[in-house]
């Protein structure tokens, strides 16, 4: 999987939002804020609370794909995502590189947001299979992430857990 020459980063985005923590009031603010350079430059960075409840929603079904154990799981998480997606995509070269956007600058910022995950989540999963997808196994941590390895091998959602787990698993040895 060569990720930098990837089509798209809007995967992250998925997986960011999946993250988030929703028991911060400010959540969608913050994560429209955090991730500004997705959205174009005229549109609010801000939901009302239906979208904030309906943006909620898109991360439950980003988390459910990532969280599937089967193929049939997958596909209907996915369609459940991709259902809720406008995408009217065109060609752009507004930072010097030719790619594309999936939403027109006017749409409202949720359908933005909604279309990007979709979009982003659904290439990555028939590109590159769904087994890219994971949940951390680091103890008491429920983070998604993607796998960008070449060889399919990660299992933590960042470098965070992943040296937390080593220490865990060392000092359990030390101890028997
Ligand atoms: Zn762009
Ligand atoms: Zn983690």
């Amino acid at each position: 999987m060569n990720y930098d020459t990837y089509a798209s980063n809007a995967v992250e985005l998925a997986i960011d939002l999946a993250n988030v923590d929703r028991d911060v009031d400010a959540w969608p603010v913050d994560f429209l804020r955090a991730h500004d350079e997705w959205f174009s430059p005229g549109s609010a960075r801000e939901f009302s609370p239906e979208e904030s409840q309906a943006a909620g929603e898109i991360a439950d079904l980003v988390r459910a794909v990532a969280l599937a154990q089967t193929q049939p799981e997958v596909l209907d998480r996915l369609n459940a995502l991709l259902s809720r997606a406008r995408p009217e995509p065109y060609a752009t070269d507004h930072d010097g590189e030719l790619h594309l956007h999936y939403t027109p600058d006017e749409a409202p910022v949720l359908d933005q947001m909604t279309t990007t995950v979709a979009m982003g989540l659904s290439q990555v999963v028939t590109q590159h299979g769904w087994q890219r997808l994971g949940v951390c196994s680091a103890e008491g941590c429920e983070d998604v992430y993607v796998d960008t390895s070449r060889n399919a091998s990660r299992r933590y959602c960042s470098n965070t857990c992943a040296s937390r787990s080593t220490v865990a698993a060392y000092r359990a040895r030390q101890k028997t």
